[in-house]
């Protein structure tokens, strides 16, 4: 392979390029925008884009787009090419500041949830600058927003930065009480840890399940499963080397810090760790992971599989944010500090997560929740749909001690005088890594597990940014307004830790006693399907934080409540159909050529010596003819859940009636169906089998 560092980024139009091919004056300015959010103007926005054309050009670039992240959760582009006419009849590339600055795709076909009438299918994209434009094949991207013409946010990435500005207003108050003067940004970083399987494409596509729905509806587990845990960790075989190399390459041109790769616990899953970066451009840039892992994929003669959960009976894929708030001045904010005054800013910090994470369970719980991700959460996969937080045992003792005025420590220590002491460096103990937490704190940074393989990464972190900035709302006013700070702070401490413990939780999350627990005596939510955590979503409590801190109007909110829903029906629908095809045109007929084939042995094996039992060749028959019936009956039924789900005009009702109806006979249908399989003579078998799906990329 080519020299790493000599081609990092080299399709990416960054900091380096913009000093070396914009003027200082030009640069400056658009340092200012980037870095303190200042309008740009068109004159600079001009030259900027003249700059932008050239390098691309240069980097045989034919096209632009505006890139953005539409409401269907993936990415969206319109290219347009740069050619204008000359008056010589020819054609010369060119490139305004003002079409880097806006755009305006129509925007009619893409989910707004009734945000815009149908009469006004204009829509705007505008560049966000702090994410930096990059080539991908032939065009130039320009990472964008993506409004109405009224304003209001159809995509994820508006809000997100709008969450990541409502933190920064918050922390920075709170960071003066401080006396932290210096600090003139704060911001949050994410790293999240991207799942996925990857199987042979021949055998994907035999398989009509896997390329409409992206997840098998059918398949009888195989002899072998993750039962002798020989995947996690193992040694990566040659052709998923090879995919995981050119991916490499890929993720490293544009600029996106590709770390780690390791196999999964299931067979033929994958897992890739970038490193940290802001929250924003963390986004953008998971999103282009889960692209490019696609179309390498194809490459490969594989296909990436990113659904959370393309296989019953094996673990599925989910994706785990690794979250921490930062200064500009390079302080971790969630990191215990050297000197006892940082470690009251330190405990100030991870108690307004504590306190956020515990008010706001249930938007935290409808930001990871999808038709897929139903599949994991609440169905005996980690992590469960209760959310509790992590802190290890030694964090915990610190807390206890703050809450009761207790020496902390067995005594070492009078008391734990805030701001007074110095905290344990709080080192992370590989040993007390508690994989069954959904939100668990590793030692600088809070680990959000529940976010599904395919979720764009934008949901969770838009209500955790906006719930940690309102529980420091709060701790700001309180302590602005305090004569005496470090009294103030104290008490703060102590109520806070009182009103939120019930959300931690050190123990094993998967264990039934926990969910009782959690749910009968500490009262914590367990949202376990998309209808009942989207509900959340429309309270009143949680339709006021987000408004209150411009993160979403209430349109906003009620769009993507119904848009997230009519996407859980559609998906459900989707695979329901492409059951019932399947029974019909695939597995029916080849139960029956086998039962066919199996009478007619039996009769000619009787025909050729009389007296025979042909007892084997009865049961056979007899098991499978029962079946097939079952199977039959089934999807009948399926097809009338269709009909009656499909007949239901309230998005809402609908939803219930697919998480009450349609998934229950789809489970039904799914059984006789596998159990058919498991009798039936391989070569009859209408496509791969689980085995060869998971155990076929060699
Ligand atoms: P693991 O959880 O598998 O042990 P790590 O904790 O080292 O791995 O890192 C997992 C992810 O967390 C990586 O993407 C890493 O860049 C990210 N990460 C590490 N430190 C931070 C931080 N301070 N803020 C946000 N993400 C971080
Ligand atoms: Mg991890």
């Amino acid at each position: 392979m080519k020299n790493v560092p000599e081609f990092f980024a080299c399709r990416v139009f960054d900091d380096r390029i913009m000093k070396a091919r914009l003027s200082s004056d030009v640069y400056r300015t658009l340092k200012q925008t980037i870095d303190g959010g200042k309008k740009l103007d068109l004159s600079v926005a001009n030259a900027v884009a003249t700059a932008m054309r050239d390098w691309a050009v240069e980097n045989g670039a034919t096209h632009y787009t505006h890139w953005f992240q539409p409401l269907t959760g993936i990415t969206a582009e319109k290219h347009d090419s740069f050619i204008t006419p000359a008056p010589d009849g020819r054609v010369i590339m060119e490139f305004s500041g003002k079409e880097l600055i806006k755009g305006e795709p129509d925007a009619s076909s893409f989910p707004s949830g009734g945000l815009r009438a149908t009469f006004e299918a204009r829509g705007y994209t505008a560049w966000d600058p702090t994410s930096y434009a990059f080539i991908k094949g032939k065009t130039l991207c320009i990472p964008t927003a993506f409004c109405s013409y009224g304003g209001e946010a159809l995509d994820k990435k508006t809000p997100l930065l709008r969450s990541m500005e409502a933190l920064n207003r918050q922390a920075l108050r709170v960071l003066k009480l401080f006396g932290n003067e210096d600090v003139r940004r704060v911001t949050t970083s994410v790293g999240p840890e991207q799942e996925y399987f990857l199987v042979d494409r021949a055998m994907f596509e035999q398989r009509p399940d896997l390329v409409y729905t992206g997840r098998t509806l059918f398949g009888a587990k195989p002899p072998k499963g993750q039962e002798l845990d020989d995947h996690y960790f193992g040694t990566i075989k040659p052709r998923v080397a090879a995919y995981m190399e050119d991916l490499n390459e890929e993720l490293w041109k544009l600029g996106i810090l590709a770390k780690t790769e390791h196999n999964e616990v299931a067979p033929a899953q994958h897992e890739l760790a970038p490193i940290y970066t802001t929250t924003n451009i963390a986004t953008d840039h998971n999103q282009l992971t889960m692209e490019l892992m696609q179309t390498v994929a194809a490459r490969h003669g594989l296909v990436c599989l990113l659904h959370e959960k393309p296989f019953a009976g094996v673990n599925g894929s989910g994706k785990h944010n690794n979250w921490s708030i930062s200064t500009d001045t390079g302080v971790n904010l969630l990191s215990p500090g050297e000197t006892p005054y940082e470690n009251a800013q330190f405990l100030l910090f991870l108690t307004a997560v504590i306190q956020a994470v515990d008010e706001y369970q249930g938007l935290l719980r409808a930001s990871v929740a999808t038709a897929g991700n139903d599949h994991r959460l609440g169905a005996n996969e980690a992590p469960p749909a209760v959310i509790s937080i992590f802190l290890g045992d030694e964090l915990t003792a610190v807390l206890d001690a703050i809450e009761n005025d207790l020496p902390y420590n067995g005594g070492e220590k009078q008391k734990l005088r805030l701001g007074a002491d110095v905290l344990p460096r709080f080192v992370r103990d590989s040993t007390d890594r508690n994989r069954t937490s959904p939100f668990a704190f590793t030692g600088n940074k809070f680990e959000f597990r529940m976010l599904g393989s395919s979720n764009s990464i934008a949901c969770a972190n838009i209500m955790l940014n906006t719930a940690v900035a309102e529980s420091l709302r709060q701790f700001a006013d309180r302590l602005e307004a305090a004569e005496d700070f470090r009294g103030a702070l104290h008490d703060l401490l102590r109520e806070t830790i009182t009103a939120h413990k019930r959300i931690i939780f050190n123990g094993n999350g998967y264990d039934d006693a926990w969910i009782r627990e959690a749910t009968e005596k500490r009262g914590l939510l367990n949202l376990r399907t998309t209808p009942d955590a989207m509900a959340t979503l429309l309270e009143q409590k949680n339709m006021d934080l987000l408004m209150s801190h411009k993160v979403m109007n209430e349109a906003e909110i009620r769009s993507r409540h119904e848009i997230m829903l009519e996407n859980y029906c559609k998906t459900v629908l989707i695979e329901a159909r492409t059951m019932v095809d399947m029974v019909k045109k695939q597995i029916l007929p080849a139960v029956e050529a086998y039962t066919a084939d199996v009478s007619s042995a039996a009769i000619a094996k009787k025909n050729l010596c009389t007296g025979l039992s042909c007892a084997y060749e009865k049961k056979i028959v007899q098991k499978l003819s029962t079946l097939t019936d079952q199977i039959a009956n089934y999807s009948e039924e399926l097809e009338s859940a269709i009909v009656r789900v499909s007949g239901i005009g309230d998005t809402r009702q609908q939803a219930n009636a697919i998480r009450d109806l349609l998934l229950t006979k789809m489970n039904q249908l799914r059984a006789v169906a596998d159990e058919a399989e498991t009798v039936t003579a391989e070569k009859y078998w209408p496509f791969p089998t689980y085995g060869k799906l998971l155990f076929g990329v060699k």
